[in-house]
């Protein structure tokens, strides 16, 4: 009888199946300002960013690398009543959520839920850089806030 791999060692092959989760998008950091933070970047990467491009919705101006299959994302608040604003007054600048890629955005949303994970949306809203996107509350995700997101077609 051939031996059965997952069987064999007790992995529900099932539920990771069901992961849609395909890699890290990118890295989204808080800057107080970001001509002085693509400068200092720019020097740190040795490349430019591809593009600069504000999210009204959100309060906030962001400039993009490419690093391989990654990004980062450097994150400008353009009023006080940006998140990005209220994150830097309360931990100053740094890194502010991981972004992962999934295929379909609201299949994923419906999966986490059910996982027992907090969505901050109920709904997918419009990201920079083409995306359709949704956060986690940090709160259930070992205080580390994560985006979903979804490549626009
Ligand atoms: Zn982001």
């Amino acid at each position: 009888m051939p031996f059965d791999c997952a069987q064999g060692y007790g992995l529900d092959v099932t539920r990771q199946t069901n992961s849609m989760i395909t890699k890290i998008e990118h890295i989204g950091i808080a800057v107080k300002n970001l001509n002085s933070s693509n400068e200092l970047f720019k020097k740190l990467f040795g490349k430019e960013h591809y593009k600069i491009e504000a999210v009204e919705s959100e309060g906030v101006s962001t400039s993009f690398f490419m690093l391989g299959e990654t990004k980062i994302e450097l994150l400008e608040a353009t009023n006080e009543a940006s998140s990005i604003a209220k994150f830097i007054e309360k931990k100053g600048e740094g890194i502010h959520h991981i972004a992962y890629a999934v295929d379909n955005i609201e299949q994923e949303m419906e999966r986490l839920k059910t996982e027992g994970f907090e969505l901050i949306h109920a709904q997918p809203k419009d990201g920079a850089d083409n995306k359709r996107i949704c956060f986690l509350h940090p709160k259930s995700t070992n205080g580390v806030l994560v985006e979903l997101c979804e490549e626009k077609r």
